[in-house]
């Protein structure tokens, strides 16, 4: 008895390690993914169903679908499976959660952590531009062939890290911080269409976001170079651009993000382990 108790708790404590616990899909479906904050799940859906999580309907094209947990997910999230109208079957997925970094920058010149009166404006512009190309929901479906990094260099800052400019809290970092000197490639880390291609937008500087179809969509920031232009479709691993430190940026490194739809996704986690 003693000895099943232990093995027992073993067991659970091996389950505890696990990034994510699994999570059974509902009849019709059948998922396979990362039910982690910032975590991202594809799956295939039989004909006539209805998904919706959190209230957002998930798009299904050809049998599939794919959504995503932002950095805050609760430990919980709703998900309901109608079929052909009938009632909907609740379902309620749980979401593991993830421990962030809590980084300090100070000495920054002050209107680098608030920027001045005059160029709000055009960061307003900016930003509905940006927000604007994220709520695309193309029929492609290239996030399906998985991920390679989209630059080489070390890691130099995390997805979810709580930003303290100055002694001030920001909003946290959701990006992938690489750093390279300057001119380093920088490459498609799966293939889509180009969306927005801007040489000089205030925070990110030379900002690529490519969608990559169903909502997902991926940015690339502070770009010295872009080498592709809006509505061009690129391969996976086909060069982007190149390294730079545009925009708001304190040296050379590449800003990778991965978006599903407004939703920040960690964009480590889509990487093979090594
Ligand atoms: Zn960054």
């Amino acid at each position: 008895m003693k000895r099943w108790l232990a093995a027992g708790l073993l067991v659970l404590l091996a389950g505890a390690a696990q990034a994510a616990e699994p999570n059974r899909a509902p009849a019709g479906l059948t998922w396979q993914g990362d039910f982690s904050q910032g975590g991202l799940v594809t799956g295939e859906a039989e004909p006539g169903i209805l998904i919706k999580l959190n209230e957002r309907i998930v798009p299904v094209r050809n049998g599939r679908f794919v959504f995503g947990f932002g950095r805050d997910e609760p430990a919980s999230v709703a998900l309901t499976v109608t079929r052909d109208g009938a009632k909907g079957e609740l379902v309620m997925l749980r979401i593991a959660p993830q421990k962030y970094d809590i980084q300090r920058i100070d000495g920054l010149p002050p209107a680098q952590v608030t920027p001045p009166p005059a160029v709000l404006e055009r960061i307003k512009r900016e930003n509905e531009m940006i927000a604007a190309a994220r709520q695309r929901s193309s029929a492609m479906q290239d996030f399906l062939q998985g991920w390679i990094w989209p630059a080489k260099g070390p890691v130099s800052g995390v997805y979810g890290s709580q930003r303290i400019l100055n002694g001030e809290p920001r909003t946290p970092h959701y990006g992938l911080d690489i750093a390279a000197p300057v001119g380093s490639p920088v490459v498609a880390p799966a293939a889509g269409e180009v969306v927005l291609a801007e040489k000089d937008i205030y925070f990110t500087g030379g900002t690529i976001l490519i969608d990559h179809g169903m909502g997902i969509n991926s940015a690339y920031s502070h770009l010295q170079t872009l080498t592709v232009k809006v509505g061009q479709r690129v391969k996976q691993g086909e060069q982007i651009g190149t390294v730079g430190a545009t925009g708001r940026a304190t040296g050379p490194h590449l800003d990778w993000r991965v978006n599903w739809f407004d939703v920040r996704l960690d964009p480590q986690r889509l990487l093979p382990k090594e």
